[in-house]
C-alpha cells in the first residue's frame, strides 16, 4: 500500500506525519518538500534567529534520527508539480511520481510580490524561509539605512531587530496604523509608539510607486506622494498568498486557499489539506466573513490542523474546532492574540500603560483578546474563548472583576 503522501514538509505537514505515527498509523508516510532543510519552525526567522541568538539547529522541529525511527520518508528539495486524481499519484519535479492512498496538501503560503519597478534588485528581499533569513542576517551586517514595506507582523519584527542594531529603519505602510488588518487600533497605536521609542520611523498612508537604483542595486524607494526615501536595503513584507495551485490545477475548489470542509477534506475523498494553504469553516469566524470561512497563518493552526487530520486518518474523525491563537515579539514587547477579531469589533481595554489587554466584542459576544505583556490574560482568554464562557464588556472593563475565577 502506498500510504499517505504529504506535499509540503513545513509545520503542518511535519505535525501530521508525527501525529499519525503517535496515533498508531502503520502504512508508509512520505513528506515531499521543496526546501532542502529538515522541517523547521519559521517564527524565529524574524526574531531570535534573525538577531543571531539561535542557530539553524535550534529551528529544526526534530533531529534527523526522528524520521528514520518513525519510518517517515522525508524527500527534501523536491517539488510536487501535479496531481493525477484518477490515478491517485503525485507528480514530482524530478520526473518521478508517487502513488498515494491519501494525499495531504500542506504547501503553506508564499510572499505577495510588490508589483513596482525595481523590486527585483538583489538588495530588495522578502522573508519566508531559512535561506531568506540567512540573506537578511548578512544584509543586516552591511546595511545602514533600511526601508521596510509593510507594517505587518514580519515587517515590524524585522524592523525591531534592525533598530536594535542601531540601523536607521523606516517602515512604509499603506494603512494608517501598524497591523491594521490583524489587530485593534489600541494595539496598533501602542506598537507604533513602542517602535518609535526604538528609533523606527513610519510613513503611514503611503503607497510605493517605484524602487530606484544605481549600478544594479536599489538606492531608494519612491512613494505615491513623490517623496523618495534613501535605502541600501529594502524588506518587502506585504502579506502572503496561499500555495493553492496544485489543488486548483487538479480541479479542486481553491479560491483564496484550498477549500476544505470542517473535517479538512477537499471534495475528493482521497485528498485533504492543512495549514496556511487552506480556507476552512471556523466556529470562531462568526460575523467575520460572509461564508464563515477563514484562512489562518499561524503555528497554532498548522499544528492543530495536522493533529486533527491525523486523528481522522487514524479512524477518529472530529470537526476542526481549535481556538486560534498567535504571538509576535517586537523589541521588548510580546503581543499575544486569542480568538479572531475583525475591524468592526468593539474594544474594551483592561490594564494600563505598558501591560494591557484589549477585549474585542462582536455581535454582543467576546471574540478575541489581544494582550501586550500580559501572559496571564492571554491564558485566561484562551480558556474563556475555547469554552464559549459569556463575558460582558462591563465585566471585562472592571478591574475588580475576577476573570481567572470565571475561566476556572
Ligand atoms: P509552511 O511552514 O510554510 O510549510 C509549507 C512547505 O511546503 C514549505 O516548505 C514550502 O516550501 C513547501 N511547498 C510549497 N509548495 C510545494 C510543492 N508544490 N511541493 C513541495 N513542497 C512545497 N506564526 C505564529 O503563530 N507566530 C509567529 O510568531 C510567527 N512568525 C513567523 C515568522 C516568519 C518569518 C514567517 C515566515 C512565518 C511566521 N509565522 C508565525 C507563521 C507560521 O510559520 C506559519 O503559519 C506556518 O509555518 C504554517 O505552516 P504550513 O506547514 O502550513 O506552511
Amino acid at each position: 500500500t502506498p500510504g499517505i503522501v504529504v506535499a509540503g514538509a513545513g509545520q503542518a505537514g511535519f505535525q501530521l506525519a508525527a501525529s499519525l505515527r503517535e496515533g498508531g498509523f502503520r502504512d508508509p508516510i512520505t513528506l515531499v518538500g521543496d526546501e532542502t532543510a529538515l522541517p523547521y519552525q519559521r517564527p524565529p526567522l524574524s526574531k531570535a534567529y534573525l538577531a543571531g541568538k539561535t542557530d539553524a539547529e535550534g529551528l529544526f522541529l526534530r533531529q534527523p534520527g526522528f524520521f528514520a525511527e518513525h519510518a517517515i520518508t522525508h524527500r527534501p528539495g523536491i517539488r510536487a508539480v501535479a496531481i493525477d486524481r484518477a490515478g491517485r499519484s503525485l507528480q514530482l519535479s524530478d520526473g518521478q511520481s508517487l502513488a498515494y492512498d491519501h494525499l495531504v496538501l500542506a504547501t503553506g503560503a508564499r510572499n505577495r510580490p510588490l508589483p513596482v519597478p525595481g523590486a527585483d534588485f538583489p538588495n530588495v528581499q522578502q522573508l519566508r524561509g531559512l535561506a531568506d533569513a540567512d540573506a537578511l542576517r548578512a544584509a543586516l551586517g552591511e546595511a545602514k539605512a533600511i526601508v521596510v514595506v509593510g507594517a505587518g507582523f514580519i515587517g515590524l519584527e524585522f524592523a525591531a531587530v534592525a533598530a536594535a542594531r542601531g540601523l536607521s529603519v523606516t517602515v512604509v505602510e499603506s494603512a494608517d496604523r501598524p497591523m491594521a488588518r490583524a489587530v485593534s487600533p489600541e494595539i496598533g497605536q501602542f506598537f507604533r509608539a513602542a517602535h518609535e521609542a526604538m528609533g523606527v520611523h513610519f510613513a503611514f498612508g503611503a503607497g510605493v510607486t517605484a524602487i530606484t537604483g544605481r549600478a544594479g542595486r536599489a538606492t531608494g524607494i519612491v512613494l505615491a506622494d513623490g517623496r523618495e526615501l534613501p535605502a541600501d536595503f529594502i524588506l518587502i513584507g506585504i502579506g502572503v498568498l496561499p500555495n493553492r495551485e496544485l489543488a486548483a490545477e487538479a480541479g479542486l475548489p481553491a479560491e483564496d486557499g484550498v477549500r476544505v470542509d470542517a473535517f479538512l477534506a477537499t471534495p475528493d475523498p482521497a485528498i485533504s489539506a492543512i495549514g496556511d494553504c487552506v480556507r476552512f469553516p471556523s466556529p470562531f469566524a462568526h460575523g467575520l466573513t460572509p461564508d464563515g470561512t477563514v484562512r489562518i497563518e499561524s503555528v497554532q493552526n498548522a499544528i492543530d490542523q495536522g493533529r486533527c487530520l491525523a486523528a481522522r486518518l487514524n479512524g477518529k474523525p472530529a470537526a476542526y474546532g481549535a481556538l486560534p491563537w498567535f504571538w509576535s515579539d517586537q523589541g521588548p514587547h510580546k503581543l499575544q492574540i486569542a480568538g479572531l477579531s475583525g475591524p468592526g469589533d468593539a474594544s474594551v481595554v483592561r490594564g494600563s500603560g505598558a501591560a494591557f489587554s484589549v477585549f474585542r466584542f462582536r455581535d454582543g459576544a467576546l471574540r478575541a483578546v489581544e494582550s501586550v505583556d500580559r501572559a496571564g490574560d492571554h491564558m485566561i482568554a484562551r480558556r474563556l474563548l475555547a469554552a464559549g464562557t459569556p463575558l460582558t464588556p462591563e465585566q471585562a472593563a472592571d478591574p475588580g472583576f475576577d476573570l481567572k475565577a470565571l475561566a476556572m
